[in-house]
């Protein structure tokens, strides 16, 4: 086995764009402290809409040339953040992306809604066994919004994690995942960003979006981890643009294709689900990797946040 660093963080993402969006700064950080960050995504994101008119025709009911537009977009997003390893699962246009809930993609041969839980699964066991991450960062149950592919990724993350520790699975030595988040944003902090986009930019989009339009919006008591990326805040934003046919990005705000602004979160929230928190109390967290045994925080300018690193 080759020589791994001593923090490995892996994320699965629906599609491309998802990663910046929810995980921008804590990727661009991570990245700078030197963990080892893999991103996964499950689909090229073949079915979304395109924002600049120009490019209106990469479109799925036109030329159906989205999919590997994007794959240029991330990669280029990740450079942004500094990630070196991201891949498809299963590789580039395994999985197509379903399209929203209740359309007919849904259904499709190959889409990725329709792919069994433990097929797609199996791809992301050999993920896991190779770069032996120590958190997993993946959606709530519920996708965050209720999108069929980032419900499929949440179930297919959870599962790849109790697949790939189980000795008796497949090949490769197995790996336990010590802990594992769901992305979340704080419900009282999104208000109150909300309230300073209409302060303050209210003509910047067509309209403004609601807090009910935000992925894993949440209550404050469940969130547990919350990351400050706001020395990232510009890898984030840089990231965000590269996704150009997904996102426009207005200085702390941005639009998706539904012309509807909301605020650009730096500090990025997040809910234990598994594993033992590393800090005593009732403090939230300011690193996912505290308290997990050989993953004390480097010796950085930034990472003062993990006294509770040690075990
Ligand atoms: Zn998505």
């Amino acid at each position: 086995m080759k020589d791994l660093p001593a923090r490995r963080l892996l994320l699965v993402h629906a599609h491309p764009d998802d990663e910046s969006i929810n995980n921008g700064a804590t990727m661009a950080r991570y990245a700078a402290e030197g963990a080892h960050v893999t991103l996964v995504t499950c689909t090229l994101g073949e079915e979304g809409e395109v924002i600049p008119p120009a490019l209106a025709r990469l479109t799925s009911d036109r030329d159906d040339a989205l999919g590997p537009h994007r794959v240029g977009e991330l990669a280029a997003a990740m450079r942004e953040l500094g990630i070196s390893d991201h891949r498809f699962l299963g590789g580039a246009g395994r999985y197509r992306d379903s399209g929203m809930m209740g359309a007919e993609q849904n259904g499709r041969p190959g889409s990725f809604w329709s792919t069994p839980v433990d097929e797609a699964a199996a791809h992301l066991v050999e993920v896991i066994r190779e770069v032996r991450p120590q958190v997993l960062v993946t959606y709530d149950p519920d996708g965050g919004y209720g999108h069929p592919d980032h419900i499929q990724a949440h179930r297919i993350a959870m599962r790849a994690a109790d697949l790939a520790a189980d000795p008796a699975y497949g090949s490769g030595a197995p790996h336990t995942i010590a802990k594992i988040y769901w992305n979340r944003v704080e419900r009282e902090v999104l208000e109150a960003a909300f309230d300073r986009l209409r302060a303050t930019a209210p003509d910047a989009f067509p309209g403004i979006a609601a807090v009910a339009d935000v992925p894993g919006v949440t209550e404050a008591g469940q969130i547990t981890a919350e990351i400050d990326g706001s020395a990232y805040a510009g890898a984030k934003s840089a990231a965000m643009r590269a996704h150009a046919t997904q996102i426009a990005v207005d200085g702390p705000f941005f639009a998706l294709s539904n012309d509807l602004g909301q605020p650009l979160l730096a500090t990025e929230c997040y809910q234990l689900v598994r594993g033992v928190r590393g800090v005593a109390g009732p403090e939230r967290e300011g690193d996912l990797f505290a308290g997990v045994p050989g993953a004390d925080a480097p010796d950085t300018a930034g990472a003062t946040d993990a006294q509770g690193g040690a075990a």
